[in-house]
């Protein structure tokens, strides 16, 4: 875009999977869209790893044939760590494992991110790369303050236009200052976050499908918690790219100042666990990044439209951060109806709170909100988190492990052995009460 152009239908601030999918949609719906990306380039430094398809294969049927995926996951696992043993819970179905895999797919951000950037410029939208955005730009109509662009760095001139859609992610800095300029209601909750750390190891094809057990092409995901994630709100995961693994773990940042213990320990923790390592013996680490990730849940979720204003994805604080961590899916989402609600906006000429508010409306009836509101009690559920992983891990891999004991004694005594093992100290009554809780997580 020249100097000499500086309006636009809409503007879009961050190129993340809400920001973009907000844009495919008004651009093609006719509409001209400005996106803002910080970045060299949209993805350059983002994260996430499962591409969860219900969004973005509505919006780009055929995605799989043209995005930049790693592996379809044909094969889904939970692990219990322990610092000597592990219980893996491993499952998948046939439907996961056949062509055209719109299912749940790893991908690398950064490659996912460019292409759905060039989807967005194929439909007629523009991507400004390497361009921050520095606030809003805003009017005053009356006793109303009316968002009518944004400011950018090292620009005099405002770049102007009806609405703005903020998709700059957690912890968004313009995103912070819109609403307390704007006086836009906070969550009932201060949002909280989790500590998400990625690292890339490079491994030969065919090693990674001989070691996760997979055919030619097919993918792998396990989450692990426990050992060395007692004590936190969290754990680690494991994932199959084509020629490489991402391997990382998502804690909360709470959790992990009170347990005084360092990202970087807990990463090379979860490394050195004996099942973990074996995964990525002989591979070449690649890439190293962390980001936060919005883990509130509904409370914390405020107002997220204004006059001229509608706030998106991780800037709004829309993460299942139940045990799926679905974000990405969810960014698109928001980002899809936010463009709906700009569409009816322009129609009706209408770019007030009460007119794009018509977000709010879908954003309630839709399945995202349904699953967030389910996450009401999360508090509750990472408190008792903790306890639990520090209890529950090691015990029920070690009774597995005594199950299978051999000894020159009838099994009786080894099953009453094993259990009297597994339960010896256990706080029983507490750790039902625990589980109990811990629905509140299942999002
Ligand atoms: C380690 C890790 C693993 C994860 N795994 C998964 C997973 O497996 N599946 C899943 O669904 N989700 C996962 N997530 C969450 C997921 O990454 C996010 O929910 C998702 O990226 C949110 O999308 P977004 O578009 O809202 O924000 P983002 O992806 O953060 O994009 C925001 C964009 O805005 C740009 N930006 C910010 N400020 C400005 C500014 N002022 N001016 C211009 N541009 C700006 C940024 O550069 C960025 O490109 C994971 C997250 C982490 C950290």
């Amino acid at each position: 875009m020249g100097e000499e152009n500086l309006e636009a239908q809409a503007i879009v601030v961050g190129a993340g999977p809400a920001g973009l999918m907000a844009a495919h949609k008004l651009a093609k719906e006719g509409l001209e869209v400005i996106v803002v990306e910080r970045g060299q380039y949209p993805g350059a430094k983002n994260l996430s790893g499962l591409l969860y398809s219900t969004v973005i294969s509505e919006a780009v049927p055929d995605f799989p044939s043209k995005a930049p995926l790693e592996r379809p996951v044909c094969k889904r696992a939970m692990g219990l760590l322990a610092p000597q043993s592990f219980t893996l819970l491993s499952f998948g179905s046939s439907k996961w494992s056949v062509p055209p895999h719109n299912h749940t797919w790893v991908v690398y951000r950064a490659q996912f991110d460019r292409w759905l950037a060039s989807q967005v410029e194929e439909a007629g939208g523009t991507i400004l790369e390497g361009t921050v955005v520095e606030e809003l730009f805003c009017e005053e109509k009356g006793s109303t303050t009316k968002v009518s662009g944004v400011r950018i760095r090292g620009e005099e001139e405002p770049f102007r236009a009806p609405v703005v859609i903020l998709a700059e992610g957690a912890v968004g800095l313009v995103t912070e200052r819109a609403r307390s300029r704007l006086k836009m209601r906070s969550g009932e909750k201060p949002q909280s976050y989790g500590l998400g750390i990625k690292e890339i190891w490079a491994l030969p094809a065919s090693t990674i499908e001989d070691r996760f057990g997979l055919d030619p092409g097919c993918g792998a995901a396990m989450e692990w918690v426990g050992s060395p994630f007692q004590g936190l709100v969290g754990g680690g995961f494991l994932y199959t790219g084509k020629e490489s693994l991402a391997l990382g773990l998502i804690v909360k940042l709470e959790s992990m100042t009170k347990a005084k213990v360092s990202p970087q320990d807990l990463m090379e923790g979860f490394k050195a666990n004996p099942e973990i390592r074996r995964y990525l013996k002989g591979g070449e680490l690649l890439e190293y990044g962390a980001h936060l990730i919005p883990e509130g849940g509904p409370r914390a979720v405020g107002q997220l439209s204004q006059h001229g204003l509608l706030i998106v994805g991780d800037a709004a604080g829309l993460v299942n951060a139940s045990m799926y961590h679905e974000g990405a899916n969810l960014a698109m989402l928001s980002g899809r109806l936010a463009a709906e609600a700009v569409i009816q906006a322009h129609l009706l000429g209408d770019f007030s709170r009460e007119s794009l508010s018509l977000y709010d409306r879908m954003l309630k009836e839709s399945f995202l909100m349904e699953d967030l509101s389910r996450l009401k009690n999360i508090e509750r559920a990472h408190m008792v988190f903790p306890r639990l992983m520090a209890e529950l891990p090691s015990r029920f891999a070690n009774l597995l492990v005594d199950l299978f004991e051999q000894a020159p004694v009838p099994k009786r005594e080894i099953r009453k052995h094993a259990f009297q093992r597994a339960l010896d100290g256990l706080p029983k009554l507490q750790t039902l009460l625990d589980l109990w809780k811990m629905r509140g997580m299942l999002g």
